[in-house]
């Protein structure tokens, strides 16, 4: 028998379920369908998932762990996915320990889960303080503090695209105005372009597209001096990107380092920290969630 974490990972279109092991091996994944269902189908298509994971030969369960697009609720084990429409301020922790009969079920953000994946058995091996962040349409992270993996009051700690890098600056989705996510995440950085996709702009600036550049220059700038105010807060060693975003890492990655580099620089406190890619493949939020499991056992939870 091999120890095992039931995982959930809960997206915008799918969700998906598997067995996940110590080392992050996933067995039998399976992936239901989200959109275009009424609560009640969505919800029978997830039993019968968990239901097939739960008979994977040779497991014991060790717990079970959750990454959902947010916001979430910890304490009421609630989860609200904005595209999601039928899951809203759905009880998906009581659901999950309802179906698989495991009591200790923990809840993450999607990217904390991510996060701890990379902290665990990714980029980020051998950190302490971790910063794990994706960019993609959105920017969102996960901390780990002190080797453990930091949820906040409520499960949503590391929503760092929500943090203000300009005051009164342009509007975000949240509603504020000024976030990192507003001038950095890829579909905003397209939006500043004037096309649909961030592929569109990293293409042009291949072309040496000069707005393109200077989109892409300012969307990293922003995100450094975020990343940098996180490391004021943390104190931490390691910052690890993932996201769509970094599939034009040619293009993007050096002129992230190098603002990253530049404003690190200006505080004097901090020792070394470490930018690196995420390592991780397309299943990290998968893995993710079963470590998140896996904390459960070992007293983290
Ligand atoms: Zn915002």
């Amino acid at each position: 028998m091999r120890d095992a974490a039931l995982a959930l990972d809960v997206g915008a279109t799918k969700v998906a379920v598997g067995a996940v092991l110590r080392d992050g091996t996933v067995l039998s994944r399976v992936e239901v369908a989200s959109s275009n269902t009424s609560r009640q189908d969505l919800n029978d298509s997830l039993t019968t998932a968990i239901n097939q994971v739960l008979e994977t030969p040779d497991i014991a369960l060790v717990g079970a762990g959750i990454g959902s697009a947010g916001p979430i609720d910890h304490f009421k084990g609630t989860i609200s996915p904005v595209n999601i429409a039928q899951w809203a301020d759905f009880s998906l922790v009581d659901f999950v320990q309802d179906v698989s009969g495991i009591e200790k079920v923990r809840i993450v953000g999607d990217a904390s889960a991510l996060a701890f994946a990379e902290f665990s058995i990714g980029a980020g091996i051998g950190s302490t303080n971790l910063l794990g962040i994706v960019v993609s349409t959105g920017i969102g992270g996960g901390t780990v503090v002190g080797g453990r993996l930091h949820s906040g009051q409520y499960g949503n700690a590391g929503f760092i695209g929500h943090s203000i890098v300009v005051i009164d600056g342009d509007l975000c989705a949240c509603g504020a105005r000024g976030c990192i996510e507003a001038y950095c995440s890829g579909t905003n950085m397209a939006k500043n372009f004037g096309v649909a996709t961030f592929e569109e702009v990293a293409s042009a600036a291949r072309n040496a597209d000069a707005r393109a550049i200077e989109v892409i220059d300012q969307g990293a700038r922003f995100l450094a001096i975020g990343l940098v105010n996180a490391v004021a807060l943390l104190d931490l060693d390691t910052i690890v990107i993932g996201g769509g975003v970094m599939s034009a890492d040619d293009i993007y990655w050096p002129v992230l380092q190098s603002h990253f580099e530049n404003e690190v620089r200006k505080l004097k406190f901090p020792g070394k920290v470490a930018l690196k890619r995420a390592t991780l493949g397309k299943d990290s939020g998968l893995v993710g969630a079963g470590l998140v499991g896996f904390t459960l056992r070992e007293g983290q939870g």
